[in-house]
């Protein structure tokens, strides 16, 4: 059986990795478990749920544009910032070019609820600036988990129970992170709308309307890239 990937020009063949064996994801720059789509050739590799991940989402955390699945950042430096867990990515990412949101792909299908067994309560993921629950004087806070900053720009996990219970969504997932993507995650699991950042993102647009949203917000960030160099310009030309 042969896989097509649209981020890749040859077919694709399911392989099951063999203990021992490094095989990294091209989506998502990860070491590869269980089964992968594989181009031995390329050395491509893909996670089934990254092979499978939606090309693009409806995501909670960004109702105004869906978030396009690009095989790679778009940005000169190669690299992008993820707006949920702050760590950059070279791969795989939910974009949304006009905003300049980037997600990898399994922070935006983070699950809207974990548990963490340093923790007697069940913790809920919050997209929102988590500073708004916290005293104006200390925008940022400590992880709970690691006891490392948690910038207050990225996404956490809180207790609801709890004042001021907030962690990392990586400290939050690490426990659970092998099984974090069953293929059907985004559908599987029943949403519970609250807080803006509740319930799997949703995908609802047309493949067409899709593509041509994505030429158009390719458009509009080289236009962006474009004033911004020719200002720069400008100011050199001043000096
Ligand atoms: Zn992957
Ligand atoms: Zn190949
Ligand atoms: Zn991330
Ligand atoms: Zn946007
Ligand atoms: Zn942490
Ligand atoms: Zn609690």
């Amino acid at each position: 059986m042969e896989y097509k990937h649209f981020s890749h020009q040859h077919s694709l063949m399911m392989y099951q990795v063999q203990q021992g064996q490094q095989l990294r994801c091209s989506g998502c720059e990860s070491y590869c478990h269980d089964s992968v789509y594989a181009c031995w050739p390329c050395n491509f590799f893909l996670h089934q749920h990254c092979g499978n991940a939606n090309r693009y989402v409806k995501h909670p955390s960004h109702p105004l544009h869906p978030l396009i699945l690009l095989p790679s950042p778009t940005y000169c430096s190669a690299t992008f910032l993820c707006n949920a867990c702050g760590a950059p990515g070279n791969a795989f990412s939910y974009c949304c070019a006009l905003c300049e949101i980037d997600l990898h792909v399994h922070c935006a299908f983070l699950p809207p609820k974990v548990t963490h067994n340093s923790h007697p309560h069940q913790l809920g993921l919050i997209c929102t600036n988590p500073a708004d629950k916290v005293d104006q004087n200390t925008p940022n806070c400590i992880c709970k988990i690691c006891n490392k900053l948690l910038e207050s720009k990225h996404w956490a996990y809180d207790c609801s129970k709890c004042d001021l219970f907030l962690v990392h969504t990586y400290c939050a997932t690490k426990e659970v992170k092998l099984g974090l993507y069953p293929d059907d995650a985004a559908s599987d699991s029943e949403a519970v709308p609250q807080n803006g950042c509740e319930g799997q993102p949703e995908v609802e647009l047309t493949e067409d309307a899709v593509v041509e949203l994505y030429k158009l917000q390719l458009q509009m960030q080289m236009a962006d890239q474009f004033a911004q160099m020719m200002s720069s310009f400008n100011l050199t030309s001043l000096a």
